[in-house]
């Protein structure tokens, strides 16, 4: 079965997208820890980051570092902190979170619930950043 984020890949369900090339998509997460947060992903569906060949997984790293450097310029925040968890989706994502503060990393605090209308604001801004 296809995971959730393949289905995002695939437009068969929606996401506040803010960068996308032919290998990789990087949308706002849905329930973010901050104002900002943003998965970056391979589009091809491989569960688990390290097993993802050498080549690819540099090329997702450099597209997260120019999203990050996208939201940096959008959100005001002390720099861009990076995880990779996915115990909830097995589809490889990294998180991009605006941080101010280590706590601001902690993955066990309520996560926050913007309005469609509040996230999509968001990634329209977020993009623009990312094409210029
Ligand atoms: P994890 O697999 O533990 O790294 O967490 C998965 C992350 O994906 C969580 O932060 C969720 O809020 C996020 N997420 C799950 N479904 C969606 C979705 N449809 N759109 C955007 N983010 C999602």
């Amino acid at each position: 079965m296809p995971s959730i984020f393949t289905k995002i890949v695939r437009g068969e369900i929606p996401a506040h997208k803010v960068a996308e090339t032919d290998e990789f998509l990087a949308f706002l997460d849905i329930n973010p820890l901050a104002e900002g947060h943003t998965l970056a992903i391979p589009k091809k569906e491989i569960d688990y980051i390290f097993d993802i060949e050498d080549e690819h997984l540099a090329g997702l790293m450099a597209f997260a570092k120019r999203v990050a450097k996208a939201i940096e310029a959008v959100v005001p925040c002390e720099r861009i902190g990076v995880s990779v968890i996915g115990l909830e989706v097995p589809h490889t994502h990294i998180h991009l979170i605006p941080i101010n503060d280590i706590d601001d990393m902690n993955f066990s605090k309520p996560k926050l619930s913007p309005s469609p209308e509040e996230l999509a604001e968001l990634a329209a801004a977020i993009r623009r950043e990312y094409e210029e």
